[in-house]
């Protein structure tokens, strides 16, 4: 099973990829996930990053390309993998398309998650993180057994750099001038699927394995 799951921040691509890994066995690649270990290992790579996001940008194109490109030829990526939050651009897309060609490999959905913006801006400025495990929480819709501690592994839970209002509001409109596309753009090769994430967590998560089961 090979899965983009596509989405403006906050849809519940990082939510939803964790459930879907944990269901079918194959890795989430999350090039946020990666990009943010980069910049606080202050690595070359992450140190170029960090600009960019901190402004709701998006890191150039080479950047996240070469860190997919070499993700995918692990060996853990053989029996599939969930991309999210990549790709974000039509360059990226096409450069996705020439390595898994290079790999034999295909994709078999584009999960695309479709939630209002008001929805979008009340997760992200409640969405909080653990700062050991990276588990994600949100104070009203997922909140820890305890205030402020993670479920998992009681380690503190943070609020992310880039989840502030204007932030937020700079990435919404990177998504729609250079992420939205991608919809028409996998459309045409039959590979989009909309599902409905309005729904709680556990709905979204119905609603895309019953589709991938049916498909
Ligand atoms: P979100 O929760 O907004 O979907 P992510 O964690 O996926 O955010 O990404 C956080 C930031 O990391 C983005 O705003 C962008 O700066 C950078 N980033 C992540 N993935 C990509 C990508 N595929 N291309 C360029 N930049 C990326
Ligand atoms: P993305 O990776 O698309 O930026 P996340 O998966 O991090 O989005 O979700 C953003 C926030 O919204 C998190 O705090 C998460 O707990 C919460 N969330 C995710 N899915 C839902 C949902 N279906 N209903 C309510 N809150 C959700
Ligand atoms: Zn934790």
């Amino acid at each position: 099973m090979n899965l983009i799951l596509l989405g403006p921040p906050g849809a519940g691509k990082g939510t939803q990829s964790v459930l879907l890994e944990r269901h079918f066995g194959i890795p989430q690649i999350s090039t946020g996930d990666m990009l943010r270990t980069a910049v606080k290992a202050a690595t070359p790579m992450g140190t170029q990053a960090k600009g960019f996001m901190d402004a709701g940008n998006l890191v150039p194109d080479h950047v996240v390309v070469g860190i997919v490109r070499e993700r995918l030829q692990e060996t853990d990526c053989l029996a599939g993998f969930i991309l999210d939050g990549f790709p974000r651009t039509v360059a990226q897309a096409d450069a996705l398309s020439e390595s898994l060609s290079q790999l034999s490999r295909a994709l078999d959905a584009v999960i695309s998650l479709q939630v209002d913006t008001d929805a979008l801006v009340e997760r992200l400025t409640g969405r909080r993180t653990c700062k050991d495990c990276g588990k994600g929480y949100h104070l009203k819709f997922d909140p820890p057994a305890v205030n402020g501690s993670c479920s998992v592994c009681s380690g503190e839970l943070v609020q992310r750099d880039d989840d502030h209002e204007e932030t937020i509001r700079r990435r919404m409109d990177t998504y729609h001038q250079q992420t939205a596309p991608l919809e028409q753009y996998y459309s045409q090769s039959g590979l989009l699927v909309k599902i409905d994430g309005m729904d709680a967590i556990d709905d979204v998560h119905r609603s895309i394995l019953a589709y991938l089961q049916a498909s």
